[in-house]
């Protein structure tokens, strides 16, 4: 039975989930007019007479907006439709100061697609339903004034992306990793920066139940969800209350509800608008959007490698396993950082695979700690390749490599110097090691006879000693063979 269920007393559920995610396009200028998009400027500040609807402005659409929107949909495998329409969705709220919100209802500027998930070690696909462009609203202030709210427009009028997923997630597993894959491919793409914390990224959750082999249940939807871990709590919470109430005999309501984060609870905020309800209709502002083949073709020749291809170019040309492969693309400077060390390093076996270990190990650990990103790392890429190839030459140990690793990271020096000054070199040097060894076994003539008698763990104790008289310097392989070697003398 698929692990996605959720078993009672009273039998087998399977939840439904679909997500309306609204992504903020990444472009200059708004949606309708040249206003700037920048995050946090001063209030007010980035408002233009079409963004703050003074009357008589026209709105002009931006081409970027579109662009990046048809990108999008070209990476999300969907097909992209030649006439799309913008429609004014009717509401009032004190941040929208048109009165309605500019959207896509009836012709989407992009039809069905897929995204795929890893999840399980397997993949799912994801059908894409549509993506329209429409208005950000403002926002409003309650925090500022004891007795009054503000309004502000930075945001009012900033191009929006919706992606519509179909009902196919069946998990908060599957409705993060979704998301998690998603803000991946949008900042490859470069169409959005998917923030959550600054809002430019932010999900609507449907999620109903039924017995599965049934119809799907009544859904509810909790609105603006603004961080991946929330998506989850969100639908554990509902999961729990839906089932609560289908199993006392009574009806989940079609509703929006909002998660509130402190708590871990949704709750209700008001009953589910219908279209009709907010009176949409075509804007008699604007034509219809037309674009020709050869535009949408030019957009596609410009796709950047994607997450999904440069996993498995890592996996073929560096013969990284699928694990480190995902690790190294899962942001989009480690991959720039790793080519760039194995390029350092030079192309021998087995290189681009110590430097993934090195990358998502210990420099991670160090970046983690200092709170940095790869490209502030203190270890340049050509650094850290500098240091695998003294490992690769058997210049340093492994062991020793780590010490000479934090050393780097904390005095800004290179590898090389650092085992110099510190007299870090490996001893490979074969008759230097064979005379230590010959002192060792004429020192200790009862564990020789130990081991011949058939002690074969004994050597252990030789290469300690081995060790331990060179301050760990002496290369282990070498000791290895050397001992062997004497032992059976
Ligand atoms: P609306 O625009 O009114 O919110 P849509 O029909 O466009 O409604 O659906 C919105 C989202 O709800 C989509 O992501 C869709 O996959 C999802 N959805 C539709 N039916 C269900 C259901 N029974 N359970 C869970 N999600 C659903
Ligand atoms: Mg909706």
């Amino acid at each position: 039975m698929s692990k996605n269920y959720v078993k009672t007393s009273t039998g087998t559920w399977e939840v439904v989930i679909g997500l309306e995610v609204h992504t903020q396009i990444k472009t200059n200028s708004k949606l309708f007019s040249g206003a700037a998009t920048t995050f946090a400027g001063e209030p007010n500040s980035q408002v233009s007479f079409v963004d703050a609807a003074m009357p008589g402005m026209l709105p002009v659409p931006n081409k970027a907006c579109i662009e990046q929107t048809v990108k999008t949909g070209l990476a999300l495998n969907a097909l992209i439709n030649l006439v799309s329409v913008f429609d004014r969705k009717n509401y009032f709220y004190p941040d929208l100061p048109q009165g309605y919100q500019i959207s896509q209802l009836y012709h989407p500027i992009v039809g069905p697609g897929y995204l795929e998930i890893d999840i399980d070690d397997t993949v799912k696909k994801i059908g894409i339903e549509r993506i329209h462009i429409e208005q950000d609203a403002g926002k409003s202030v309650h925090d500022v004034m004891p007795s009054s709210s503000l309004i502000d427009l930075n945001r009012s009028g900033i191009g929006l992306m919706e992606i519509v997923t179909q009902p196919d997630i069946r998990s908060g597993e599957e409705a993060m990793e979704f998301i998690r894959k998603l803000r991946l491919l949008l900042w490859y793409l470069g169409t959005s920066d998917a923030n959550m914390e600054e809002g430019s990224l932010r999900a609507d959750v449907n999620i109903s139940m039924h017995r599965p082999g049934t119809p799907f249940g009544t859904r509810a939807e909790i609105k603006n969800v603004n961080s991946i871990r929330f998506i989850g709590q969100a639908i554990e919470y509902e999961i729990n209350r839906q089932i609560g109430l289908l199993e006392e005999g009574e009806q989940v309501v079609q509703e929006t509800r909002l998660f509130d984060a402190a708590k871990g609870v949704t709750r209700s905020m008001r009953g589910k608008e219908d279209a009709q309800d907010y009176r949409y209709f075509p804007d008699p502002d604007l034509l219809p959007v037309i674009l020709d083949e050869g535009f949408v073709q030019g957009l596609k020749d410009s796709l950047p490698e994607l997450p999904d291809q440069k996993k498995k170019r890592f996996m073929e040309s560096y013969g990284l396993s699928k694990y480190d492969a995902s690790v190294i693309i899962s942001d989009i400077r480690t991959p720039t950082y790793f080519e760039s060390a194995v390029k350092n390093a030079g192309e021998k076996e087995g290189t681009a695979k110590l430097i993934a270990n090195w990358v998502t190990t210990e420099l991670f650990r160090v970046l983690k700690e200092e709170s940095l990103e790869i490209d502030q790392s203190k270890i340049p890429a050509a650094s850290l390749a500098e240091l695998v190839n003294l490992i690769q030459d058997g210049t340093i140990s492994g062991r020793t490599a780590k010490e000479v690793f934090l050393d780097m990271w904390t005095t800004g020096k290179p590898a090389k110097i650092i085992v110099e000054e510190k007299g870090l070199l490996q001893i490979s040097n074969t008759s230097e090691l064979e005379q230590l060894a010959e002192n060792v076994i004429q020192e200790n003539p009862d564990v020789v006879q130990k081991y011949k008698a058939g002690k074969d763990k004994l050597l252990g104790f030789f290469v300690g000693k081995m060790m331990q008289l060179t301050g760990g310097k002496a290369n282990p392989k070498i000791v290895n063979e050397i001992l062997v070697k004497k032992l059976s003398e």
